[in-house]
């Protein structure tokens, strides 16, 4: 990143930490064999990748043959939905907080004879999980932690509920490396985890399923990850994975702590200096790296605009849906008040950002949120 940029989207994608990057290093240069291939060169990718998923599953509180590689969020959570939907086809819910890549994938399965109810969500942010709304249904898809506002969803409590014969994806993209995750505790389906989210590289991420799941696979032509993922496994990126979930697991309290502290003076300032500020979602209940506020009176996309100008990378939602103009969905499900919502900006902190960063970048956003007030209202 440039000297005088201050880079507050790790929701987005974090920067690799040096060790996962030395880590991969080998697999992509000396030791490049298929793990497929039967030869010495293959056997060395294949055990690098099986130590890999090992390492994963024990590390999220699963069994290795439950891991399945994937190129990320995205496909994990296509695989999961269109996996287990099930046939005939019959009622799926989620609710309308989620990732476009699990609410779009859910849309695609209704011209398919699918209902799709989804749940209505409170001010707080918190998924609720209504009465009657799961009943007849093959498939319930709740995130764990929210990506716009970080608020912590009550999966497990959810999943306890439905009791079994209902399958329960659960997208944690945005909670794993973030906070403690036991694929067994939380009673899901299949879970899915994406490794640019805790300084993994980008183009990774798994599926984990339960053994007695059934899952049609998505992808057909290959014999890997037991057909039910095919393709050959991109064994760098899965150890890149595996070494980043190792180091976000060890320092998962050292971590919370830092951003805690970065997320508190942030607030701080920006309430000192830029009043009225709004948090979005409840400040109890979310992951404390991310921290979605709003300034009324200051529109969102010239606020995004003026601060990459001044060196500040922040977003107005998931990476995915910044480019558009319309208010962001999950605020929207949540009832905030148009003032609000026009003017929603998310911020999101890891181990890498120091509390002079959030005090410079608290500056820059004052002055321009300040200026913005005064020459566009
Ligand atoms: N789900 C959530 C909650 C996310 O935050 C993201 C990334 N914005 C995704 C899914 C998609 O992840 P990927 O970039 O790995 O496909």
């Amino acid at each position: 990143m440039g000297t005088n940029l201050i880079y507050l989207d790790h929701s987005a994608a974090t920067p690799m930490l040096p060790e996962v990057w030395e880590a991969m290093r080998p697999y992509g240069l000396e030791k490049a064999g298929n793990p497929a291939s039967s030869h010495q060169a293959g056997r060395q990718a294949r055990k690098a990748l099986e130590d890999a998923r090992e390492k994963l599953a024990h590390l999220l509180d699963a069994q290795p043959e439950e891991m399945l590689f994937t190129s990320g969020a995205t496909e994990s959570n296509n695989i999961a939905v269109f996996g287990l939907a099930g046939d005939p086809p019959g009622v799926v819910v989620s609710s309308a907080i989620e990732h476009p890549s699990v609410l779009e994938a859910l849309q695609a399965l209704k011209p398919r004879g699918f209902e799709l109810r989804l749940l209505p969500v409170r001010s707080t942010g918190e998924v609720e999980a209504a009465a009657g709304y799961c009943e007849g249904a093959s498939l319930m898809s709740v995130m764990l932690a929210n990506h716009e506002t970080g608020v912590v969803q009550p999966v497990r409590e959810m999943a306890e509920r439905l009791g079994t014969g209902v399958a329960v994806h659960c997208d944690a993209a945005a909670a794993v490396g973030k906070m403690r995750v036991s694929f067994r505790e939380l009673g899901v389906t299949s879970l899915t985890v994406s490794a640019h989210k805790f300084h993994g590289p980008k183009g990774v991420g798994a599926l984990l399923v339960r053994r007695q799941a059934k899952l049609r696979p998505l992808f057909h032509g290959g014999h890997q990850q037991h057909g039910k993922r095919p393709g050959t496994e991109a064994v760098p990126l899965a150890v890149g994975m595996a070494k980043a979930l190792e180091l976000a697991v060890a320092g998962l309290e050292t971590d919370a702590r830092h951003v805690r502290e970065l997320r508190a003076r942030f607030l701080q300032l920006l309430r000192a200096g830029a009043a009225p500020v709004v948090v979005n979602g409840s400040e109890e209940r979310a992951l404390p790296n991310i921290v979605n506020v709003s300034f009324p009176g200051c529109r969102a996309d010239a606020l995004l605009m003026a601060l990459d100008l001044a060196g500040v990378a922040c977003s107005t939602g998931s990476a995915c849906s910044s480019g558009s103009l319309l208010p962001s969905p999950v605020l929207r499900a949540m009832g905030t008040a148009a003032e609000n919502l026009g003017s929603a900006m998310r911020f999101s902190f890891s181990r890498l950002v120091k509390i002079e960063d959030v005090e410079e970048a608290a500056r820059r956003i004052i002055f321009n949120v300040n200026t913005l007030r005064h020459t566009s209202c």
